[in-house]
């Protein structure tokens, strides 16, 4: 009689929304009048709970220790896909660069630009004055790839203005160019701290960066300058000084491996070996073989 007072009481309650009540050992009163507290005249609790005690809960001697439960199968997707998400710096970076499109090679320059100029990345971006994206024209037959901002680029935003920018600027004359037709840009483009040379990590996460400024100019020739520069298209083993002179092919394009003008400015005599490396891009430039 009792039992089916209960079972109608409880659909009642179902049918107001409270589907989820159910005859508990620890009924919600409980808790509350241990602490003393009334209950809300407006709350609803079921009469079956007002009143009754519990029995004490048997102890069961020696009772095995609980064991945390594995996690079950939503909660390993769950972590699985948490991982799938929390994607490196260089992953999201190549996400985001790759995606940008536009109407012309100004225009995809233009929103890369936007898209990472605010870039934090790496910590890098903690301490540059300026992000030094590059510059140059869009559609530039010719680009200098460099190895990352220093003091002046950083002050600036513009790339290759110091002591080495000015000896690029000559190097560029000498070849019969001006500088406002090349495309200059670095690997990296926050300057690290005192100069120091970037690290893998903030060139992997800039790379896409520079990869789709390549993309988007589509120069015919490339020439990288140093060592640092080199790693990105050759990898973290390639040497300078073993490269320099003789054209490379990354990503179907045709790329001159030189000295830094940083280099020269200390070793004058490298300066040589860089006017025949740059003799051999004129070459190149003229022949119309480059994409
Ligand atoms: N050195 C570089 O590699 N890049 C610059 O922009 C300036 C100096």
């Amino acid at each position: 009689m009792v039992v089916e007072g209960l079972a109608a009481y409880l659909e009642y309650m179902k049918s107001l929304c409270f589907g989820g009540l159910q005859l508990s050992h620890q009924p919600f009163i409980q808790s509350k009048q241990a602490h003393g507290a009334q209950p809300h005249q407006n709350q609803l609790i079921p009469k079956v709970a007002q009143g009754t005690r519990q029995p004490p809960q048997p102890q069961v001697p020696n009772a095995p220790k609980q064991v945390p439960l594995k996690p079950t199968s939503a909660q390993s997707i769950l972590s699985l896909v948490d991982m799938v998400n929390m994607a490196s710096p260089e992953q999201e970076n190549r996400t985001k660069a790759e995606a940008i499109q536009g109407s012309s090679s100004a225009d995809v320059l233009h929103k890369l630009y936007r898209a990472f100029c605010n870039c934090e990345a790496c910590p890098l971006s903690t301490t540059r004055t300026k992000f030094v994206f590059g510059e140059g024209p869009a559609d530039a037959d010719l680009m200098f790839i460099g190895e990352g901002p220093g003091y002046d680029e950083d002050i600036s935003g513009r790339p290759f203005v110091g002591k080495a920018g000015q000896l690029l600027e000559k190097i560029i004359e000498a070849m019969g160019f001006r500088r406002d037709q090349v495309f200059i840009a670095n690997v990296v483009k926050c300057r690290p701290p005192e100069n120091r040379t970037p690290l893998p990590d903030e060139m992997s996460a800039c790379a896409p960066i520079l990869k789709r400024q390549i993309e988007a100019v589509n120069p015919k020739c490339i020439v990288v300058l140093g060592s640092t520069a080199l790693k990105f298209f050759a990898g973290p083993n390639a040497s300078i000084t073993r490269t320099r002179g003789a054209f490379m092919n990354w990503e179907n394009r045709r790329v001159m491996p030189t000295f830094h003008p940083a280099y020269i400015l200390r070793n004058p005599r490298a300066k040589r070996e860089v006017w025949e490396d740059m003799k051999a891009v004129m070459v190149e430039l003229k022949s119309g073989l480059s994409p």
